[in-house]
């Protein structure tokens, strides 16, 4: 059995972590030959490094690259710093990129994985999303491997047919903590009570998106981007006990779904191994207790962000950068109070709205003006990025741009 060498990137987040208990248990199997990380836990960062011994960390800054020298002293391993660091090391001799960055920022690792030829298994949704058809078309057959635990259902379920018998995927969704609540209930949630989910312990960023269902818009566009579906024939239903993690439906009626309690070392184990599994990743279902598995339709109008991103996706080109965008400056906003929950969807629909408009005045400012498919580049996806997120900031600080 030979060694798989895993380079990962943002390895002292959720994904991170689980990813390196995944490899823990499998010595044998894996070998942990970079990390990269943003520095803000620089002690478990040192940790990881006596751990597991990877020749080159990467860090965006010299301050932590000076923090981590100092906490590893002589044992300290080569170090790779610079805003461009993860993404020379995701362009690395290795068998497998684990791509855990939290959002936009993961962008040029992840085209970076894709130029090398490596296996990317992409937890970084939001890169996928943004650069849309630049990263599908980067990809070799089988060459990006979805790390999220829906679209891993998803690529398990599609095993079971062929692409043209498929009739549409169905997007299971945990609903976050406020299912079931009105707008009016929803005008004064807290951050605290918009972080603290009820099947998943996950970043700060994913954990407000599973609240607001963007994050759910996200893997919208992401399913239609990997498994080549129409976003018309993607439809999301709320499973609040986060079992199912996705099914696909077939033209003779018959759905095919994947479960497995929520453990996000599963769709790991498998993202690093694929197409084959790992044994005992994570416990299977257990059938000796009783157990109800409940859906239920997804309430668009409480929570318009599924909806926001069918519009950005069928935009595509710039238009599902801008919604990622404004959406992680209107997070931040929420997340130091200056905005209420619901101003969250609220001001992505703004932006995506500007976007989209084409309005003149919007053409002379850089990233404003959205730009299709066909003229899209790494360039405009930024410029778009950028601009949204300023545009963002602007509305939830009351000012003009
Ligand atoms: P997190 O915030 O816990 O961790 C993010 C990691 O990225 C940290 O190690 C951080 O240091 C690093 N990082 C951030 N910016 C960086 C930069 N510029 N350069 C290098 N490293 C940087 O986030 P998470 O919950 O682990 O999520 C990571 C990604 O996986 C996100 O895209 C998220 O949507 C996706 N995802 C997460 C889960 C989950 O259960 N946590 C499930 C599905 C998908
Ligand atoms: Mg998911």
């Amino acid at each position: 059995m030979d060694v798989r060498e895993v380079v990962l990137l943002g390895s002292t987040g959720s994904i991170g972590t689980q990813t390196l208990d995944v490899v823990s248990r499998n010595r044998d199997r894996f070998a942990i030959t970079a990390l990269s990380a943003a520095g803000s836990r620089i002690d478990l960062l040192a940790q990881q490094v006596r751990d597991f011994s990877p020749k080159v960390v990467a860090l965006p800054t010299s301050e932590a690259a000076d923090a981590l020298r100092k906490a590893l002293g002589t044992d300290c391993p080569e170090l790779s710093v610079g805003p461009d660091a993860s993404t020379e090391l995701a362009a690395a001799d290795c068998d497998v990129v684990l791509n855990a960055i939290t959002g936009a920022a993961g962008l040029r690792p992840t085209m970076a994985t894709l130029a090398r030829g490596t296996t990317l298994a992409l937890a970084n949704k939001e890169s996928l999303v943004i650069g849309g058809r630049l990263v599908t078309s980067a990809a070799a057959p089988g060459q990006l491997v979805a790390v999220d635990s829906e679209h891993s259902a998803f690529a398990q379920a599609l095993r079971a047919g062929r692409a043209d018998e498929v009739r549409r995927l169905i997007l299971t969704a945990s609903g976050g903590p406020f299912r079931g609540r009105t707008a009016d209930q929803l005008r004064d949630v807290t951050v605290a009570q918009a972080l603290a989910h009820p099947n998943w312990s996950m970043g700060r960023v994913i954990t407000i998106n599973s609240s607001t269902l963007v994050n759910k818009g996200l893997e919208l566009l992401e399913a239609h981007l990997l498994y080549d579906v129409a976003l018309e024939d993607i439809t999301v239903v709320v499973h609040p006990q986060s079992i199912v993690h996705s099914m696909v439906e077939y033209v003779d009626g018959s759905t095919i779904a994947q479960a497995s309690p929520p453990d996000m070392r599963l769709p790991i184990g498998l993202a690093l191994t694929w197409p084959d599994r790992l044994p005992d990743v994570a416990a299977p279902c257990s059938w000796t207790d009783p157990t109800s598995w409940t859906f239920e339709p997804l309430d668009n109008e409480t929570f318009p962000a599924v909806d926001l991103a069918r519009a950005a996706g069928a935009a595509a080109g710039t238009a599902p950068a801008v919604y990622n965008a404004a959406n992680e400056a209107a997070v931040d906003a929420f997340c130091e109070g200056r905005i209420g929950f619901l101003d969250i969807t609220a001001t992505v629909r703004i932006v995506l709205d500007e976007h989209l408009a084409q309005t003149v005045d919007v053409k002379s400012t850089p990233g404003a003006a959205w730009i299709a498919d066909g003229d899209l580049s790494i360039q405009a996806v930024l410029a778009a990025d950028s601009w949204g997120r300023r545009r963002a900031e602007a509305i939830t600080r009351k000012e003009s741009e």
